[in-house]
């Protein structure tokens, strides 16, 4: 017998609904888990906190995905940050070096490329329409003018600087901190690594059309399925549905190569206990030859599929024989 690899794990994982709901919506969108500050001054997954709920500890969740290499990491930012509080939103704030007044406005230096003239962006502002002072000539393209220079003039003591004070105004308690106080807090946003794509979307998107198919056929179904088992544990499944007091068990197991004997032992594990009427493990690519000697002994029909594009139909042809 062999000894459970680390596929077991993310199996575990996917169990848990909130957990498989992200990740559906993350591979139907396609879309990424990003960053972004919150009202509160906090970073958030705002999709992932969407799902799995307010209550949920996000960052642990994301973290236990990138160690069963589910999600990897994409792009990392810095966010700036109070050094005192843990918010990541405040105000920057252009600040005078003579007197520290904040009220400073940002002019820039013009030239007029045709004529050479510089001067004060203002200048060049007549009633709404834009006119060199010095020519005359109206400015119509964006390539007549050339910024070569910007200044900030306070509007307390009149003094001009090209490089002001930036100040950081925090959001809790309204206290200052400068460039050099900061705090730089690493963000990373997050996808769907490329090596789980074709089993995420096996699992996540094939289990829903499985469940819709036995519906459709009058069955009451739970999936994912917690089942209570003759030993009183509970086991978790894919799919467990009823009809006319007769039970289906069904697992999907989807690997890179053909699914190994153990995926067979560990499925019985469960239906031994569950004992239902049909207990049905869906293999993508397909079962190696180990596991399918092991499929009468156990009692467990296998579906072998290569693509998962034919298995609900070969479920609903192996539940018809039946
Ligand atoms: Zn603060
Ligand atoms: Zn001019
Ligand atoms: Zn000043």
């Amino acid at each position: 017998m062999q000894t459970p690899n680390h596929k077991v794990e993310p199996a575990r994982l996917y169990s848990d609904p909130n957990t498989r709901e992200l990740l559906r919506r993350m591979l139907a969108e396609s879309i990424a888990l990003e960053p972004t500050v919150g009202a509160d001054g906090r970073v958030h997954y705002t999709l992932a906190e969407d799902v799995l709920g307010a209550e949920a500890d996000v960052k642990n969740w994301i973290a236990e995905m990138v160690h069963e290499d589910i999600l990897r990491k994409q792009v990392s930012k810095e966010f700036v940050m109070c050094p005192v509080h843990t918010r990541a939103d405040p105000i920057v704030m252009v600040e005078c070096l003579k007197c520290k007044s904040k009220l400073s406005v940002k002019r820039s230096l013009v030239e007029h490329t045709y004529c050479g003239y510089i001067g004060d962006d203002s200048r060049f502002d007549k009633g709404g329409s834009l006119q060199c002072p010095n020519c005359g000539r109206p400015i119509r393209a964006s390539n007549e003018l050339r910024v070569s220079g910007v200044w900030y003039e306070c509007q307390n003591c009149l003094s001009k600087t090209s490089s002001p004070r930036l100040v950081f105004v925090c959001k809790e308690g309204n206290h200052e901190f400068t460039v050099a106080d900061l705090a730089l807090v690493n963000v990373d946003s997050y996808t769907v690594n490329e090596r789980v794509l074709a089993e995420l979307r096996n699992t996540l998107l094939l289990d829903p059309q499985l469940a819709a198919m036995l519906v459709e056929l009058g069955y009451d179904v739970e999936s994912p399925a917690q089942v209570q088992g003759q030993s009183g544990s509970k086991h978790s499944l894919d799919i467990f549905a009823k009809r006319d007091g007769k039970t289906i068990a069904l697992q999907v197991a989807v690997d890179t190569k053909p699914v190994e004997p153990s995926a067979v032992i560990s499925f019985f594990a469960k239906t031994f206990d569950i004992k239902p009427n049909k207990a049905v493990l869906v293999t993508i690519p397909a079962a190696s030859e180990e596991a399918k000697r092991l499929e009468t002994g156990y009692g467990v029909a296998l579906v072998e599929d290569f693509d998962g594009s034919g298995v609900v139909r070969k479920v609903k042809e192996l539940l018809k024989e039946a």
